[in-house]
């Protein structure tokens, strides 16, 4: 595995995961899934872990 040398804050709402904070792994893990990491969406959207992207689509036009 590589090394993962992020310094930004995590702010994914679902501590307990393995990968908070891991940035690489984390987007490499939604990615296989086709999805996106929780830092794409919005305070409220993160809160509900559905990380597709039609939940981001939907988080991004919702006026
Ligand atoms: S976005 Fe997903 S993989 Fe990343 S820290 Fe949150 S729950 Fe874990």
């Amino acid at each position: 595995m590589s090394a993962c040398s992020n310094t930004t804050p995590c702010p994914c709402t679902y501590t307990s995961c393995s990968r908070h904070g891991r940035c690489c792994s984390c987007v490499a893990y939604h990615r296989r899934s086709g999805e996106v990491p929780g830092c794409f969406f919005s305070r409220e959207e993160e809160k509900t872990y559905d990380r597709s992207i039609e939940n981001l689509y939907r988080d991004y036009t919702r006026s």
